[in-house]
């Protein structure tokens, strides 16, 4: 096949691979992107939403894979949605240009100072707070909604139901920013402009109104003009050369997984931002194809963020429902961290089916008190991920204590809707670690036993942050692309 050189190449377009691409693009650097998902704004072909999934709804599957009510069958596509099947987890991951910013909920929350010094005992919080935070929530455009309207909208009885609830049982609840422009939806609600939080858009992708990485970071690295960006090309493995640049075995598909083109990248700098799953992968497979170097560390002091869901179902609500209209965009929450027992997090998510199903859902993030690992099974060419039971146990009986405790208070039950017992245990949006900062790489994301390899996604965060993840994993990629430019690392 063709064999094409690049000073730098970064893997992934998620939110490590878009600060990488900005940051060396304002630095003058001429860099490569690959991504193996699809460039959904240069294609034009639009997201589908929750009620009818189409093109846009899995990565190359024959049925939906929403965590749960999957009825839908499908024609294979390069959706925008993955999920990666373990014994014991499942993980759901974006695919396409912006990575998970494509499906995720939006939710842009800083960590608790007090945690992420715990979990960053080296890294000088003061600057993250004072700099690195501020900056990140500016360049992902996040903004909070207007009290007003969300009292008065429709769409988000949901979650002023289930603050209300929280806050009969005694918990605290909280606002939660968020990249959707909500000046945006609220022009939706009065029919000013298309509607997408308030048309079930969301994990399929927003055709309007969420601020995703292709309209941020991405945007902001095209127009520097030094950015190019191949989609619908797929990383297979990585190479190290003899003078200590890399050779990228790369495959080229079409919209239905085809392959059309089989591409040599020979570069000097290499960015590994392919996401926690991604990035091991790619270690790990090219490991076992040609001996590439890894170091001990990688593939430990991995974890699930502590994502654990669960629900609730009314036999009859005294609240009269969630509301059979909801937008797809969280902007409630439970902080119960500082419980020394019983410390979680949890959104106040969304359900939004079209119809009036008393259930309430929840997305709980917990401390991950036993830690996880990753490793390569040399047969099937797959990762393995050593997690089981033992490592969701404090997640579940946080869980159990909070349905309960708001059950006692307002009245209904686990929903056995949902999940196996109303608990979903094995459902992940949020994998974490492997390439822990400081540990399998230096202070700044270089990998140890490499000249020219950095990974900045979230496998450097070390399985764990208390909150959902983007903001500090895009503050660390800041932080690191910032530290490496000045060391002149890519000079
Ligand atoms: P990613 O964003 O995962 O990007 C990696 C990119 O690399 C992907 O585009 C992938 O296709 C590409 N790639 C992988 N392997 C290869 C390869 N071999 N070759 C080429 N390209 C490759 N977090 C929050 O903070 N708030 C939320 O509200 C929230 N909601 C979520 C909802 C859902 C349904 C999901 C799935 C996640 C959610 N998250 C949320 C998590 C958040 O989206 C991720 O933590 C984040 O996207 C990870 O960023 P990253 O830079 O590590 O990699």
């Amino acid at each position: 096949g063709e064999v094409i050189d690049a000073p730098v190449v970064i893997i992934g377009s998620g939110y490590g691979g878009a600060v990488s691409a900005l940051r060396l693009c304002e630095a003058g650097k001429k860099v490569i992107l690959l991504e193996m998902g699809l460039n959904w704004e240069k294609a034009g072909i639009p997201f589908s939403n929750l009620l009818k999934p189409g093109k846009s709804s899995a990565w190359l599957k024959k049925k939906s894979i929403a965590p749960f009510m999957n009825i839908f069958s499908l024609t294979p596509f390069t959706g925008t949605l993955d999920r990666l099947d373990f014994d014991h987890i499942n993980i759901w991951v974006g695919r396409g240009v912006g990575g998970g910013s494509l499906v995720n909920g939006g939710m842009a929350v800083t960590p608790k100072e007090s945690y992420f010094k715990e979990v960053f005992p080296d890294l000088d919080a003061e600057k993250f707070y004072n700099y690195y935070f501020p900056l990140v929530r500016k360049e992902l455009k996040v903004n909070v909604i207007d009290e007003q309207f969300l009292k008065e909208c429709p769409y988000y009885k949901f979650t002023r139901v289930g603050e209300a609830e929280a806050q009969n049982a005694g918990f605290k609840t909280m606002r939660v920013p968020n990249v959707y422009d909500f000046k945006y939806m609220e022009r939706e609600f009065r029919n000013e402009v298309p509607r997408s939080a308030l048309n079930t858009e969301v994990i399929y992708g927003n055709n309007y109104g969420k601020n995703s990485l292709d309209r941020t970071y991405l945007k902001k690295a095209m127009d520097t003009g030094n950015l190019e960006i191949l989609d619908l090309h797929r990383v297979d493995h990585i190479k190290l050369n003899d003078d200590k640049g890399y050779t990228l075995n790369v495959q080229q598909t079409d919209t239905s997984g085809n392959r059309i083109a089989d591409k040599s990248f020979r570069c000097k700098k290499l960015i590994l931002a392919a996401g926690t799953m991604g990035t091991l992968q790619l270690l790990m497979q090219s490991n076992a194809i040609n001996n590439f170097p890894l170091n001990e560390r990688i593939g430990k002091n991995w974890g699930n963020n502590g994502n654990f869901m669960t629900g609730r179902n009314w036999v009859r609500p005294l609240t009269g429902g969630t509301g059979s209209k909801q937008s797809t965009i969280p902007v409630g929450g439970i902080d119960n961290w500082d419980d020394d027992e019983h410390p979680f997090f949890t959104e106040i998510a969304p359900l939004p089916m079209g119809m009036d199903v008393a259930t309430a859902l929840y997305l709980l993030i917990n401390r991950v008190d036993k830690k996880g690992e990753v490793s390569f099974d040399h047969n099937s060419r797959s990762l393995k991920v050593n997690w089981d039971e033992s490592n969701t146990a404090n997640m579940k009986e946080n869980a159990r204590f909070f349905i309960r405790k708001m059950n006692k208070a307002n009245g209904g039950t686990r929903s056995h809707f949902l999940f196996h017992n109303g608990l979903g245990a094995d459902i992940c949006y949020h994998p974490l670690g492997g390439c822990v900062l400081g540990e399998a790489t230096n202070e700044y994301g270089k990998l140890k036993g490499h000249d020219n390899l950095y990974v900045l996604d979230g496998s450097l965060i070390p399985g764990t942050i208390g909150v959902n993840p983007f903001v500090t994993i895009t503050a660390i990629a800041e932080y690191c692309m910032e530290n490496l430019i000045s060391q002149n690392e890519f000079t």
